[in-house]
C-alpha cells in the first residue's frame, strides 16, 4: 500500500489525487488536506463568479473525493496542527499543491497606501474567501486603475464594470454585489507596461469587454502596431489583438452612450502611487520596448487620478518552514516536481502562476509517475491511521467531504434568486453549516 498526502485541494491537488487513483487503483490511500473547511481552491475562490461553466470541473473532483481510496481533510493547517516533517514520517509521498495565493508585490513607492489592493485580495473579496471577505474596497472614486495585462486584470475590470443584472446566474457574494452596485467608478484604466502584441489576455475573456451593458472598452489607435505585424503572432494572440483593433474602431458617439469606460493604457508603467493617507493618483511613465520586447521608461510621466488601484501582476507561493524555496521566483525549489526525498510540488507551487485549470492535469499525472518510481510498493508507513491519531491528540476539528457536501447544500439553500449559491464567508459559519 502506498500512502500519499496532498496538501491543498485546488485543481493541482485533485488532479494529483485522481492520477494516483488511476495509477495505483486500490493499492493507494490519498489524503487531501486543506486549511479551509471548503475544497477546490482557486475553482471556488479564484475563478470569476460570472464564469460558472469553468467551476463545473468541481464535479469531477467530487468523484475523486468520494472514492474509498481518497479523503478530504478540511480545516487542518499544515505548518500548524501538523508539520511537513510529521507528514513525511507518516506518508510515502507528500505533495505540495498549495498554489500561489499571495500577491506579487508591486514594489513602487506608495504601494502600501490604503486603496491599493492586490488581485488575490480583490478576487478573494468578491468570491467570498474568508481571508478577504471583509476587504471593503473603496468604490466611491470616479476612477480605478487596474495594473497588468493578463486575464486576472480582465476579470477585475469586468467585475468592476458589470451591472447587477449582469451578475444573474453568478455566485458573487451578496456583500460584494451590494458594494459594486453602489460604485461610482466611471473609468477603469487597465495599465500595460508593454504593448498590444505583448498582452497575456485570451480572446474569449477579452471579447467579453465588448458586450457589457453599461461599459465600453477604449483603445488608442496610436498604440496599435501596423496591422501587417499581426501575422507574426500565434493564432490565439492574433485573435486577441484583432479584438483590441475592434475596440479602437468603436466610434466616440457609440462609446459615449455607455456611462463607464474601460481604457486600455499601453506602454504605461506605474512608477509611484500618491495620496494623503489613501490612494489619490498613480504616476505613470511611458515606456518603449527594446529589441527583446522589454519595457523601459522614456522619462515622460503623467498622473491618473483614482480612488482604487488593483494590481494584477501575478502571485507567489508562501514558503513553508523547512521546505527549500526560490524567493526570486516565489515558488518551492524543485527539480521537475521533486523537492526533497518524499516531498514533491505540483501546479503553481511547482511552476509558478501560469496556465489554466486544465494545465494541472498533466502536471498531476507527471508527479504521480515520479512517485511511482520513487516509492515502489510503499514502505509500510502508518498513513491515514497515523494522521488521524495525531489530529485527535491535537484536538483538530476535521471537516470531511460529507461535511462539505452539507455546507454546500446550506449555501445552495440560502442563494438569492438566480444564483447557484450564497457562499459562507466566515470559517465558523462554514463549520456550523456541516450539520445542515
Ligand atoms: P499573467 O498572465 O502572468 O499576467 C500578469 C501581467 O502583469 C502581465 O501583463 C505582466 O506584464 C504584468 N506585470 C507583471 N509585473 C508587473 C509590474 N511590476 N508592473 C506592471 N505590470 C506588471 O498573470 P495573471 O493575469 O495573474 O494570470 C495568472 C494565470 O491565470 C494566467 O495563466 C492566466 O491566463 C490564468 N487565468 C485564466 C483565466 C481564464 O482562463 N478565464 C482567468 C484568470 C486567470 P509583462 O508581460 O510585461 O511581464
Amino acid at each position: 500500500m502506498r500512502h500519499v498526502a496532498v496538501i491543498g485541494s485546488g485543481p493541482a491537488g485533485y488532479y494529483t489525487a485522481e492520477a494516483c487513483q488511476k495509477k495505483f487503483g486500490d493499492a493507494v490511500r490519498v489524503d487531501i488536506i486543506d486549511r479551509l473547511p471548503t475544497p477546490f481552491g482557486l475553482v471556488r475562490s479564484g475563478v470569476a463568479p460570472d464564469h460558472q461553466s469553468l467551476k463545473a470541473v468541481s464535479r469531477r473532483y467530487e468523484k475523486v473525493a468520494l472514492a474509498d481510496n481518497a479523503r478530504f481533510i478540511g480545516n487542518v493547517t499544515v505548518g500548524g496542527q501538523v508539520s511537513i516533517e510529521e507528514l513525511l514520517g507518516l506518508y510515502d509521498a507528500v505533495v505540495l499543491a498549495t498554489g500561489a495565493p499571495n500577491d506579487r508585490p508591486l514594489g513602487i513607492p506608495g504601494a502600501d497606501l490604503p486603496g491599493v489592493i492586490g488581485s488575490a485580495a480583490f478576487v478573494g473579496w468578491y468570491n467570498g474567501h474568508p481571508d478577504f471577505a471583509a476587504l471593503d474596497p473603496p468604490l466611491d472614486g470616479k476612477a480605478a486603475v487596474v495594473i497588468g495585462n493578463g486575464n486576472v486584470a480582465l476579470d477585475v475590470a469586468r467585475i468592476l464594470a458589470k451591472t447587477r443584472a449582469e451578475f444573474e446566474g453568478s455566485d458573487i457574494v451578496g456583500r460584494a454585489l451590494g458594494a459594486l452596485e453602489g460604485s461610482s467608478i466611471e473609468t477603469i484604466y487597465i495599465l500595460g507596461r508593454r504593448g498590444p502584441h505583448q498582452i497575456a489576455m485570451t480572446p474569449k475573456e477579452l471579447g467579453e469587454l465588448g458586450h457589457l451593458e453599461r461599459a465600453s472598452p477604449r483603445v488608442d489607435r496610436a498604440d496599435l502596431p501596423p496591422e501587417g505585424d499581426d501575422a507574426l503572432l500565434e493564432p490565439g494572440q492574433r485573435k486577441s489583438v484583432m479584438l483590441l483593433r475592434e475596440f479602437a474602431a468603436i466610434p466616440v458617439w457609440a462609446a459615449g452612450e455607455k456611462p463607464v469606460t474601460i481604457d486600455f493604457d499601453f506602454f504605461a508603467m506605474p512608477v509611484a502611487i500618491e495620496g494623503d493617507g489613501k490612494v489619490e493618483r498613480v504616476i505613470v511613465e511611458r515606456t518603449a520596448l527594446d529589441e527583446r520586447q522589454r519595457a523601459s521608461g522614456t522619462g515622460e510621466r503623467y498622473a491618473i487620478d483614482c480612488g482604487l488601484v488593483v494590481s494584477c501582476i501575478g502571485y507567489t507561493t508562501p514558503p513553508i518552514e523547512g521546505v527549500p524555496y526560490e524567493p526570486e521566483r516565489g515558488r518551492f525549489a524543485n527539480d521537475d516536481g521533486r523537492v526533497m526525498p518524499g516531498l514533491y510540488a505540483v501546479g503553481w507551487a511547482r511552476r509558478g502562476p501560469t496556465g489554466t485549470i486544465g494545465t494541472n492535469r498533466p502536471d498531476g499525472e507527471a508527479i504521480v509517475r515520479l512517485i511511482a518510481e520513487d516509492v515502489g510498493e510503499g514502505a509500510g508507513k502508518a498513513g491515514r491511521a497515523g494522521l488521524d491519531t495525531l489530529l485527535a491528540e491535537r484536538g483538530a476539528d476535521v471537516v470531511t467531504f460529507r461535511d462539505w457536501q452539507n455546507i454546500e447544500k446550506a449555501e445552495e439553500a440560502r442563494a438569492r434568486d438566480g444564483s447557484p449559491r450564497e457562499k459562507f464567508t466566515a470559517i465558523e459559519e462554514m463549520i456550523a453549516a456541516r450539520g445542515y
